[in-house]
């Protein structure tokens, strides 16, 4: 099995049997947890995983995780991209006891059938590698950008004092033809 395009399952049999490598995008849209914590939709996650047996016989899953996608600035509320990077290493197991029965070092997979959601793997990855909080870089915060707008703004000041001159010039000239009806 060569490099091919994230399946929404990997038929876990046939990967390890093959040795098997995927790469490829997942949608954030199969990842609803994640997204919960991200601005927008905006963004890609990239995956590569292996499927090999190790020296024991234990199905390991290994690879890398990439991922661009925004988040709530913190100072602004506004959304910053960030990017994310981890390494994947996970020995597939069928169950809870199969777990427990792990060389340490190993973090398990549980997969009671042999339908892997690749998607589950990589949400779980992104949610543990996300930042607690996030910030634009310095000075790129959007309220900054408000700021520097609002001088603009103070630049046009008479344009809005004449606008408030007429209101008051109306009503004059209103109490004065009340005034000679
Ligand atoms: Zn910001």
């Amino acid at each position: 099995m060569s490099d091919s395009p994230i399946p929404v399952y990997v038929d876990t049999r046939k990967a390890f049997l093959q040795e098997g490598k995927i790469s490829g995008e997942v949608s954030l849209d199969r990842m609803p947890r994640f997204q919960d914590s991200l601005a927008n939709k905006a963004g890609a996650v990239h995956v590569e995983l292996s499927f090999d047996l190790n020296e024991s016989k234990r199905r390991i899953i290994s690879g890398h995780l990439q991922a661009e996608v925004e988040v709530v600035c913190q100072r602004c509320l506004e959304p910053t991209a960030i990017a994310l990077a981890d390494d994947i290493k996970l020995a597939l197991v069928k169950d809870e006891a199969a777990a427990e029965g792990l060389d340490s070092g190993l973090d398990p997979w549980i997969c009671e059938d042999h339908k892997l959601d690749v998607a589950a793997l990589v949400e779980e990855h992104l949610i543990l590698c996300m930042p607690l909080v996030s910030y634009h870089q310095k000075g790129e915060c959007i309220s900054r950008k408000n700021y520097v707008v609002g001088q603009h703004n103070a630049g046009g000041e008479g344009q809005s004092d004449r606008a408030g001159e007429n209101p008051f010039s109306v009503l004059k000239s209103l109490k004065k033809s009340d005034l000679t009806d």
